[in-house]
């Protein structure tokens, strides 16, 4: 009986082999980053890539603000002033960070939200520039990517403010 049920499960198989083909995985990488061996928007394991490697590897205006917590000027980030549905993304290496549902209009100057991915970024407390701050990093890489700030909208009242340069939107309908 097992031999028989082998037998038509092969004659299945050759029939319409289509059918067995492994599903596509393989997201669209990031275009900037496509030199990039260490971007995965599916591989969450923790990177620890040294600075001098990351220099060889991202664009300049990238690694100052993600390695060196330079901030880009307000309203010059090609995110703030932007309401697409998708979801952001580190642009150094990948890992989740929002999803556009937490973004919202500030007058800031940098992209707003509200809330981030709990897996996606953690926090440090930053005193640079005689301010008292809170710093938000990425979980996998440890690029700085902004600050947060509790004069935020509802439900969370918080204020991620975000470097454009730090993320990478993808878009629903590209996914
Ligand atoms: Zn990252």
């Amino acid at each position: 009986m097992k031999c028989l049920t082998f037998i038509i499960l092969l004659i299945i198989l050759q029939a319409c082999p289509q059918k067995f083909q492994p599903v596509k995985t393989v997201p669209m990488e990031n275009k900037e980053a496509k030199n990039n061996p260490y971007y995965s928007r599916t591989d969450t394991s923790k990177l620890d890539i040294p600075n001098e490697e990351w220099k060889k590897i991202l664009a300049p205006d990238l690694y100052a603000i993600s390695r060196e917590a330079a901030t880009e000027r307000a309203f010059t980030g090609k995110y703030n002033e932007f309401d697409e549905i998708g979801d952001y993304y580190c642009a150094v290496c990948g890992n989740h960070l929002f999803r556009s549902t937490s973004k919202f209009s500030s007058s800031c100057g940098w992209p707003s939200f509200f809330e981030a991915d709990k897996k996606g970024v953690y926090y440090k407390r930053d005193t640079a520039y005689g301010m008292e701050r809170v710093e938000v990093l990425c979980k996998r890489c440890d690029s700085h990517l902004g600050h947060v700030f509790d004069d935020g909208p509802k439900p969370t009242g918080l204020r991620y403010c975000m470097n454009s340069v730090s993320l990478e939107f993808i878009g629903d309908s590209e996914k």
